[in-house]
């Protein structure tokens, strides 16, 4: 009667808000700011990304044979990678008999 519903949905600690979107975690890779933003450590390098996607793009190895982005294990063959068994065949093949 007396109270609004506006009153309930405006909190004294509406303020909090604005102070915590300064913190707002942005993306290494598309400078995109999103509150979700992860990390990855790889080799001692600490990097935000934003998106599966954004930290594929910068950390995923590439395919030695196909230059496609190594999302799996991988297989590794004389230090090079590979995406998968028949990349790292037909290259490994191809060098063992030169
Ligand atoms: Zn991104
Ligand atoms: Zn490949």
């Amino acid at each position: 009667m007396g109270v609004s519903v506006a009153e309930k949905y405006l909190p004294a600690n509406a303020g909090r808000l604005e102070e915590r979107s300064d913190f707002m975690p942005k993306c290494d890779v598309c400078g995109n700011e999103y509150d979700k933003a992860f990390q990855i450590t790889q080799g001692g390098k600490t990097l935000t990304f934003d998106s599966f996607e954004c930290a594929i793009h910068e950390m995923a190895p590439t395919c030695a044979h196909c230059d496609c982005k190594i999302i799996g294990h991988g297989i590794e063959v004389g230090g090079a990678l590979y995406c998968c068994a028949h990349c790292a065949q037909h290259e490994g093949g191809t060098k063992d008999r030169a």
